[in-house]
């Protein structure tokens, strides 16, 4: 991947930018137990102060500011509420941007999004502010979004983290993403109140959440990419029918694309759509480290398609367009990650059409292409007993 650069931001030059890779310099350190250390040359031109990040920050404050911004714009279709406060009594707020006057009359499709619960990866807020901007904008498919989807979103889970410049957890200490399980209302209020919110509009049979995200930043793969479930019941029938029918050569049922394929279409709209997201690290799993997280906890809970969205906080390779295959690695800038929010968007617009029947999704690998090797191996031993246990009933 590309090197792991850090970012700068002076008077003169009042946006964030990247140290060039040539002025970087990692190497181990016998005095510090072998570890990597980062060095970096940098000229100061004048007495002016500079500032260095390990990212391109984004502050509870900056986004207090432009939400106070959106708000005195007056859309009819932007609406901001407090959902909690968190335990140091920071907003943790909720957006809706519905552009439909029929909210939960009849049956209303959502968008459920949150950033930020890692407080470290401002990456996200990036992302997030550009899939506001986006959805907020009078672009067509911007209109035609707010039309077709309710869009709720909650910009920013960790409050108190952000303040604080903590990198991953809590005011108190804890990593709020492995509490969904059994969050408390008073150490861990935003996971609560979110968890409560999800589960209340599952169970609204006038609101059919379709797809919920949560918003990350990895620090050690480049690009953009999506993690999500596996179910071990599809998976099961998939095995099952393909067991009763092993001696035909077409599959019978359309199983492994009703079940698990429509987990596809997103990742695969979105890599149409913006040459930083990767197919090559999206992935299908049930990592025991991962229990707790919002995606698979909520994933288990509601029948929605639960995600992960990860981006790179340094940079992302792609293939450039001469045809010739020459792959580059360019660093991720601000307008990078704003642009890549309004691809999502646009992405789910397409899994609109490709949910509609408008719109056909052609993938270009299966879904067990997606499962890491070890989740393979664990999923067919699973489904195997549970086969089992229905055959013996
Ligand atoms: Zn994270």
């Amino acid at each position: 991947m590309g090197i792991a650069a850090p970012v700068v931001k002076s008077n003169a030059n009042n946006s964030w930018a990247r140290i060039p890779s040539r002025h970087i310099y990692y190497y181990r350190s016998s005095q510090h137990n072998d570890r990597w250390i980062l060095s970096f040359a940098f000229i100061f031109e004048s007495s002016d102060p500079v500032q260095f990040a390990y990212c391109i920050p984004y502050t509870y404050g900056q986004m207090q500011s432009w939400l106070n911004e959106l708000e005195s714009r007056k859309y009819t279709f932007f609406h901001r509420d407090l959902l909690i406060h968190t335990v140091q009594k920071r907003r943790v707020d909720l957006i809706t941007i519905d552009g439909s006057s029929d909210t939960f009359q009849g049956s209303k499709k959502m968008i459920f999004l949150t950033a930020r619960v890692h407080p470290g990866e401002s990456p996200s807020s990036h992302v997030m502010h550009g899939i506001i901007e986006f959805l907020v904008s009078k672009d067509d498919r911007a209109q035609k979004l707010r039309k077709v989807y309710c869009f709720k979103i909650i910009p920013m889970l960790n409050p108190d983290g952000v303040y604080l410049g903590n990198y991953r957890c809590s005011l108190m200490g804890h990593d709020l993403n492995r509490m969904w399980r059994g969050p408390s209302e008073w150490a861990h209020p935003s996971i609560y109140a979110v968890k409560s919110l999800l589960t209340q509009y599952d169970n609204n049979p006038q609101a059919q959440t379709v797809i919920y995200v949560d918003l990350h930043a990895h620090s050690q793969k480049p690009n953009c990419f999506l993690y999500g479930n596996v179910s071990v019941t599809a998976v099961s029938l998939l095995f099952l029918f393909k067991k009763l029918f092993k001696n035909q050569k077409k599959f019978p049922f359309p199983v492994e694309e009703k079940s698990t394929s429509r987990q596809l279409w997103l990742p695969q709209l979105l890599s149409e759509l913006s040459e930083d997201y990767s197919l090559e690290f999206t992935q299908f799993n049930t990592d025991v480290e991962k229990a707790g997280t919002g995606r698979r906890t909520m994933g288990e809970l509601l029948s929605c398609l639960c995600y992960t969205l990860e981006v790179s906080f340094f940079s992302y390779r792609h293939v450039d367009s001469s045809g010739n295959g020459i792959q580059h690695c360019t660093p991720y800038l601000q307008y990078k990650y704003e642009a890549l929010g309004e691809a999502f968007c646009r992405a789910l617009l397409n899994f609109y059409e490709a949910d509609c029947g408008i719109r056909e999704v052609l993938l270009e690998r299966p879904f067990k292409t997606f499962l890491p090797a070890r989740a393979q191996k664990s999923l067919k031993k699973q489904a195997r007993k549970m086969i089992q246990t229905v055959m013996i009933k």
